[in-house]
Formats: C-alpha cells, structure tokens, sequence
C-alpha cells in the first residue's frame, strides 16, 4: 500500500467530504423521524420528554459540529475527508449513550445502530467498518450488561405496542431507503464510468487520426509499420503523392481540395483489406501499410488503388474536375528503420512523377525501378 492508498488525492477528498455533506442531510431527515417517534412515546407516557428534548439537543449539535468540520479546508488532507468513522463512532456512542438513559426506549435507540452503520456504508472502506463494528459491539456489550433485566420492549398498553412496532418498521424502511440510495450512487458510478471510458476512446480516436480525411495520423502509422514482424512474409509501403495537387487548389478552391482529400481518403480505403492501413504522410501525401504483402503483390495492389483513384466520380465535386495519384512502392528490410523504408517509398514516387505522373512505380531490392503502368502517361491535374 503506498501513500495515495492511505491519503485521498484532492479530488476523491472532495469527492468524500460531499457525499458525506450528502448524508448528513439523510441523517437530520432521519433524525426528524425519531424526534417524532419520541414525543409519541412521551405522549403514551413511556418515557419522559427530557428525553427527545436532550436527544435532538446532542445529535443535533453533532450533526452541526460535523458539517461544520466537514467545510475546513484542513479536513481535505486527512486519512478519512468525509469524517464517517468518527461521525459512525460519535452516533453509535451517542444511542449506546441513550439505552442506558432511557431504558424503557433502549430497544428503540439499539436498533438505531444499524441505521447509522447502513449509512456509514455508503462511505467506509472495509478496514473502517469492521474496527468501528468492533468498538460498537464492545460498547453494545457492556452498556447490555449495565442495562441487566431493565432491557425490555414496553408494552403496557395498546398504544405502546403500536408505536413499538411503528418504531420497528421506521427503522426497516431506512435501511431500505438507505439501500436504494446505495444502489442509485453505484448506478450513477457505472454510467460515469462508461462515459468516462467512451471519452477515452474519443480522445484516442482523435489523437491517432486526421480530422480531415479520418486516416491515420503520420506517428500511429510509423509506429503500426515498425511493429511489423520480420518477413517472411515481409510487408511493403507505399507513398500516395496526389498529382498536380496545387492545381485543384488554385482552380476549384481549398473547400473543393479538401473535398478531393476526403473522396481521395475514402476512395484508397475502399480498394485496400482491413488489414493494410492508411495515414496521412502530410498535406497531400499519404502512406499505405501493405501488410504481409510480398513486392510483386504490393505493386499490383498498389496500381489497383491508382486506377481506383483515377476512375472515382470526382466530377460529383466539380463537373470537370479529375484527380489522379503517383504511387511509390517499397518493400521493408530486415533490421531497417521505418525512416529507411520510408526514403525509399519516397524515390520510387519521384520515379513516377519523373515518367510522367499517374503511375506506380517499385524501387526493388536491386535499385532498380519497375513500373506497373503502361508507359503513355495520362495527363493529370
Ligand atoms: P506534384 O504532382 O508534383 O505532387 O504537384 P503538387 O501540386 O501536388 O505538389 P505540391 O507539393 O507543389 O503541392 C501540394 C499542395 O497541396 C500545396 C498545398 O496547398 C496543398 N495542400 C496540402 N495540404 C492540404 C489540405 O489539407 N487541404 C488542401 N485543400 N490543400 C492542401
Ligand atoms: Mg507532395
Ligand atoms: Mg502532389
């Protein structure tokens, strides 16, 4: 267990001081209940009315004194911000206190521990319950003892029986409101929970794609090509450098270029398997992870994703609008870096700007480059 385990970051502080504020409330409504029970037994004559007067009197003055405390900024830093188990204890005491004062009602005030300890449990760790049960029972068991045969449920009269019984349900009905608020704070905890968790994957969601195109972002995909496995099989890249790019820019407008990126984005996904993945390399430029992919095999993916490109609808975007892409193919090394394999891919696209544009070119292992297009160059922009 380290220090945070013991001393509540400031937040869970907060956390616990308000939910603590929270029952006090539950408490004084709860208390209320037994003002009222009280002044019926004074009516019935069981008991005299010093005894709801001095019981408001003591729990009210402690339920003040403890939301007092609860509001000092000093509590914030202590084991326990929310006080419950000296609130738990300082209760206990008080209706242990109580039995002995009032023995025709210490039927009443013992049964009012479970209350308190049903309430405490919203808020105390096991290690608190357990040692203020301890302490509890300890006490319950010597005020017993002093009590002797004085302990008995009154039931002299009709009425008595009644408001014995009236105080036997009040309690029942607590613990079982005490319960159902239990449950509500654990259902309001799950569906913060899953939001929390949503918002996470939003965040991760953001942070690892382009907000334009929806792709990879540039690091994710670096890092998705360097976690590759050795070959074989082996795994190509691919460099996607959009052909005349500025043109479309200068001619239909950025709004229309942006577009283009979009279709462009959508179009390469389209013609590649789940498995291969895309990124936005930058502005214009776009790099394919061909996974598991052999050089002969990536070039004539790769030329598949050219013609795709160049036969999307893109006068969807503007009536005489026409994109096309050169395309750099490289196959990865063993004990290369990304930045290495990525160099290449980058050659092989200025061989295939250089032939023309709207081509896809291989740099291969030997130097050499090959080209999976036909030779005549269609013209592009
Ligand atoms: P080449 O065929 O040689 O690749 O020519 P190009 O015009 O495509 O290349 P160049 O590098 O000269 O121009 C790239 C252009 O891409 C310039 C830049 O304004 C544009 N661009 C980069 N990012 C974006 C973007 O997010 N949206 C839009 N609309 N344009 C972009
Ligand atoms: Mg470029
Ligand atoms: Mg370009």
């Amino acid at each position: 267990m380290n220090d945070t385990d013991v001393y509540p970051s400031a937040p869970r502080a907060d956390a616990a001081r308000e939910r603590s504020l929270d029952l006090i409330g539950h408490v004084s409504l709860s208390l209320g209940i037994d003002i009222l029970l009280l002044a019926l037994f004074v009516a019935a004559g069981t008991i005299s009315v010093r005894v709801p007067l001095l019981y408001a009197a003591i729990i009210g003055a402690t339920l003040a004194a403890l939301r007092a405390l609860l509001q000092q900024p000093w509590v914030r830093q202590w084991r326990d911000p929310g006080l419950t188990r000296p609130a738990l204890l300082l209760l206990s005491a008080i209706e242990l206190g109580f039995s002995l004062y009032s023995p025709p009602l210490a039927f009443y005030f013992l049964n009012l521990l479970f209350l308190a300890f049903a309430f405490a449990a919203l808020n105390l760790d096991l290690r608190g319950m357990l040692s203020s049960f301890i302490l509890v029972a300890l006490g319950g068991m010597w005020v017993r003892l002093r009590l002797g045969d004085a302990l008995h449920i009154p039931s002299r009269t009709g009425a008595e029986q009644v408001l014995v019984w009236l105080g036997h349900a009040s309690i029942l009905l607590r613990c079982c409101v005490v319960g159902w608020y239990g449950n509500r704070l654990s259902l309001q905890l799950q569906q913060r929970n899953h939001e929390l968790s949503e918002a996470a994957q939003e965040i991760t969601y953001l942070a690892t794609h382009d907000n334009l195109t929806g792709v990879l972002r540039r690091v994710p995909l670096w890092e998705l090509i360097e976690r590759q496995p050795a070959p074989p099989p082996g795994h190509c890249v691919a460099m996607l450098d959009l052909d005349r790019f500025k043109n479309v820019n200068d001619r239909y407008g950025h709004a229309v270029g942006d577009e283009v990126l979009r279709l462009f984005a959508t179009t390469v996904r389209n013609a590649i398997r789940p498995g291969d993945a895309l990124g936005r390399y930058g502005g214009e430029e776009f790099l394919m992870l061909l996974a598991g992919t052999a050089p002969a095999a990536a070039l004539a993916v790769a030329e598949r994703v050219r013609l795709a490109v160049a036969n999307a609808d893109w006068p969807r975007l503007a009536p005489d609008l026409r994109v096309t892409v050169s395309i750099g193919v490289a196959a990865g090394k063993p004990g290369e870096t990304v930045e290495q394999l990525v160099e290449r891919a980058d050659r092989a696209v200025y061989a295939a700007k250089q032939a023309g544009r709207n081509r896809t070119m291989l740099l291969r292992d030997d130097g050499v480059f090959e080209a999976a297009t036909p030779p005549e160059a269609v013209p592009a922009g």
